[in-house]
């Protein structure tokens, strides 16, 4: 088992990240996102069995998010999503759900029926900094019986609307309390911390995650609770981003993950947020032109997506 194993340690790891902008992440003292990595050396997991080398040395990965609930993720991503059987998770606002713009509950629980997975992102969309905690902890827990109480089966995603409260170890304590990961953002790619599985998991189970997810969990639980997001749509009113520059941009996102995963083992991860695909709603938006572009590029060049759950 350990002769699968190598390690890469954080100092020299911190020494090429501090060559980017990506430092930002993992310069929170109370929770960095990345500690040390461990490595698979594919060679000796292709002699193990069925993974050939190739399969690894190039893998791609991504995962996709749609936050707020809103009426155009079902009318114009989802079938975008099913043409190319791509997994997503879809971020759900209580007491938004089936409000103008929106998606009703029969439309939520579609979703879910046809394979996607539905998050909570609280009841009221409030930045949980900005209130108290016992407000905070209505909001996360309230909303977790408010979708199972509206048929929606498994509730083990949160989302931090407007990013609040995700470096508050209270508020992730409690969200801890409640699900099994959660996603804040925005960064353009989230770092695994791959320690925890090497001690963890025997040899079967490092081929299966590596076959169907990553080969890294999270060493510590708060971890799970920190993921990064990349908000597509954020950027795009930052910068004003026109289609074909966002679509540029979007290549240069899923593509910098190469800088990190190399010989196929998965150190980091773009995880994207969409809002809205529509062309004219006026809000945190793509177009659905757009969208579609950028999923066929995933799909032209390999990409595997991941679920968020798979992280766990
Ligand atoms: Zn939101």
């Amino acid at each position: 088992m350990h002769s699968l194993v190598s390690f890469v340690y954080l100092f020299p790891l911190l020494l090429i990240l501090s060559t980017t902008n990506i430092i930002n992440a993992i310069s929170n003292d109370v929770f960095p996102e990345l500690v040390f990595a461990q490595s698979l050396e594919p060679s000796k997991l292709a002699s193990q069995g069925n993974i050939n080398n190739d399969d690894y040395n190039d893998v791609k990965i991504a995962i996709l998010t749609f936050d707020d609930g809103v009426k155009g993720q079902i009318d114009y991503a989802k079938p975008i999503l099913d043409k190319y059987g791509f997994p997503a998770t879809f971020s759900v606002i209580c007491n938004n759900v089936s409000q103008s713009g929106y998606m009703n509950w029969n439309e939520t629980r579609q979703l879910q029926d046809d394979g996607y997975d539905i998050a909570s992102h609280t009841m009221n969309h409030d930045n949980l900094e900005e209130m108290s905690f016992e407000q905070a902890k209505y909001e996360i827990s309230e909303s977790k019986k408010c979708l199972l109480n509206n048929g929606i089966k498994d509730v083990k995603i949160f989302t931090y609307p407007k990013n609040g409260g995700s470096e508050d170890p209270k508020i992730i304590d409690e969200v801890s309390n409640h699900y099994e990961i959660a996603r804040t953002g925005t960064e353009p790619l989230t770092f695994l911390d791959c320690s925890y599985s090497s001690a963890n998991s025997n040899n079967n189970d490092q081929l299966t995650s590596l076959q169907n997810k990553v080969s890294c969990t999270f060493e510590r639980e708060q971890d799970k609770y920190t993921i990064e997001g990349w908000s597509h749509d954020a950027e795009r009113k930052d910068f004003g981003y026109k289609d074909e520059e966002l679509l540029k941009r979007f290549i240069d996102v899923v593509n910098s993950q190469s800088e990190y995963n190399e010989n196929g083992v998965i150190k980091a991860i773009p995880v994207i947020i969409y809002h809205d695909i529509n062309q004219t709603s006026g809000y945190y938006e793509t177009s659905v032109d757009l969208f579609e572009k950028e999923m066929k590029y995933l799909k032209e060049n390999g990409f595997k997506i991941m679920r968020l759950l798979d992280l766990i």
